[in-house]
Formats: C-alpha cells, sequence, structure tokens
C-alpha cells in the first residue's frame, strides 16, 4: 500500500525513522562494548592462573626434586589454581548460556519442594544449616524450574561462602507475586561495592573471594535469570552484619 505523505508529515515520519534507527545503533554499540569488555576481563581472569601455574610448573622443574617443601606449596599451589581455572570456565559457559538463551522452558512446579530440596543438597554438601521459611500452603509458580533452582543455588552458595551461621531461606505470595529472601548473617558488603555487585566478574574483594573459589560470574548469571523471568533482585546488606538478597517474581499460576 501506497503511503502518500504530504512535506510536513514526510519530515515527521522521517525524523522519527532516524529517532528508532540511532537508538538502534546505540543499543548495538552497547551490546557490542559489553562483549568487548567481557572478553577482556575474561582473558585476563584466565590469565592469572596460568600465570601462577606455569611458574609454579618452572620452579618445580628447576628445584622440586632436591627441595620438599618448593615441591609441596608448587603442588598446592597448582592445584588450587587448576580448581579456579575449572570453576572459572564452568561459570562462563553457564553465563554465555543464560544470555544465548532468550526462551525460558515454563512449567508449573512447587517452589517451597523445590527450595527444600536444592536446601536438603546443599546442607548435605557443606555440612552446614539452611532453614526454609514457607506459607502454610504449597507456593505455585509458573516459570523455568532448572533457572530456578540455579538461582537457589547461586544465592544459598553465596551466603554459605560468606557467612558462617545459619542460613534463612523464605517466601511470602503476594498480589500474583512471589517473593523469595535469602539472608545471611555473615560479612556483608560495603555499600559504595552495592552497585558493581551485578556485574560480571566483580568481586567485593580479589583476595576475600579468592580463597573462596568465587570467580564474580554467580550473581550476573541470577540477574539474567531473574531478568528472563521479568522479575526484580534486590540487595540489602550491611558490612559485618550480613546480607539479604530477595528476588520478586511473577507468580503466573
Ligand atoms: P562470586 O562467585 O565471587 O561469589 P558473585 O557474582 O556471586 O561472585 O558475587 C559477587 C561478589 O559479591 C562476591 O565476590 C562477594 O564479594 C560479594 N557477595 C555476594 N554475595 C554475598 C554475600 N551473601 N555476603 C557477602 N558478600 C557477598
Amino acid at each position: 500500500r501506497q503511503i502518500e505523505l504530504s512535506g510536513k508529515e514526510q519530515s515527521a515520519e522521517l525524523e522519527q525513522l532516524a529517532r528508532a534507527f540511532n537508538q538502534m545503533i546505540n543499543r548495538l554499540e552497547r551490546t557490542f562494548d559489553r562483549q568487548k569488555q567481557f572478553v577482556a576481563d575474561a582473558s585476563h581472569e584466565l590469565k592469572t592462573p596460568l600465570t601462577v601455574i606455569s611458574s609454579y610448573a618452572n620452579m618445580l622443574k628447576r628445584w622440586g626434586r632436591d627441595d620438599e617443601n618448593v615441591r609441596d606449596e608448587a603442588i598446592e599451589a597448582i592445584s588450587t589454581e587448576a580448581q579456579r581455572l575449572q570453576n572459572l570456565t564452568k561459570s562462563m559457559l553457564v553465563l554465555a548460556e543464560a544470555e544465548r538463551e532468550d526462551w525460558l522452558k515454563l512449567e508449573r512446579f512447587d517452589l517451597v519442594q523445590l527450595a527444600d530440596e536444592t536446601a536438603e543438597m546443599l546442607n548435605a554438601t557443606f555440612g552446614r544449616t539452611i532453614r526454609v521459611h514457607t506459607p502454610k500452603s504449597d507456593v505455585k509458580l509458573i516459570a523455568d524450574k532448572d533457572k530456578i533452582r540455579q538461582l537457589l543455588v547461586i544465592l544459598l552458595d553465596n551466603a554459605l561462602k560468606y557467612s558462617k551461621e545459619a542460613i534463612d531461606i523464605s517466601m511470602q505470595v503476594a498480589k500474583g507475586t512471589v517473593r523469595i529472601s535469602v539472608a545471611d548473617k555473615g560479612i556483608g558488603i560495603p555499600e559504595d561495592d552495592m552497585p558493581l555487585l551485578f556485574e560480571r566478574f566483580f568481586r567485593v574483594d580479589g583476595a576475600r573471594s579468592r580463597t573462596t573459589g568465587g570467580v564474580g560470574l554467580g550473581l550476573s548469571i541470577a540477574k539474567r535469570i531473574v531478568d528472563l523471568h521479568e522479575g526484580k533482585i534486590d540487595v540489602f546488606s550491611k558490612a559485618e552484619h550480613g546480607t539479604t538478597i530477595t528476588v520478586v517474581l511473577p507468580q503466573r499460576k
């Protein structure tokens, strides 16, 4: 169908088109920048443990046969860094998959049961206590069950890593949404670092999370999962007092 435009209308249409076009270019540019930054950060993160491994391997070659202390130190460092590389590549693959997929495998399930199972699995693995607080009835949710499980594991795993006491996970239903909170009484997060938490590879303190094996990708994956579900994730934390992360998801039941 031919659209006849008068001179005035034509310029308004063109202007609108140009604006939409510019917005699209800006978005693409931002995406490219993010990807470039990701490759740069990822290379850096991979390089550090590799450098450590290679220098300890050289040390082993030179002095390992004669010096028992050198040998023990090198073996310990090499295995720690290799483990780190493993964690890193595993998280990077998970993130890449979460970013690539923009569809959800929706199914109806009981969140209470999922939280119970996840807490039980982590309690058995870490020998710690995760207390699950739930409403009297079950909490039915239509969402991607595997991704929600992954989200719970990320939040609970962080709470376990950065605190020593029991952890509480609770859920409430209100106005067609489900609110999930994971609370710990651990080391907390300094206020200045809050805005950066969901950035890829961000760690509050490199040294602090190095010992826990964290690579700084957990919360970016968590945020991606929440965004895909059109939900919201917030962090409340006080250094030295603890952290509570809340996720609000549409229940869609
Ligand atoms: P990591 O794999 O290092 O845990 P995340 O992306 O999951 O990465 O978290 C980013 C950083 O936020 C962590 O390195 C840690 O410093 C901080 N953090 C996350 N959760 C908690 C928590 N429950 N208590 C204290 N600090 C936390």
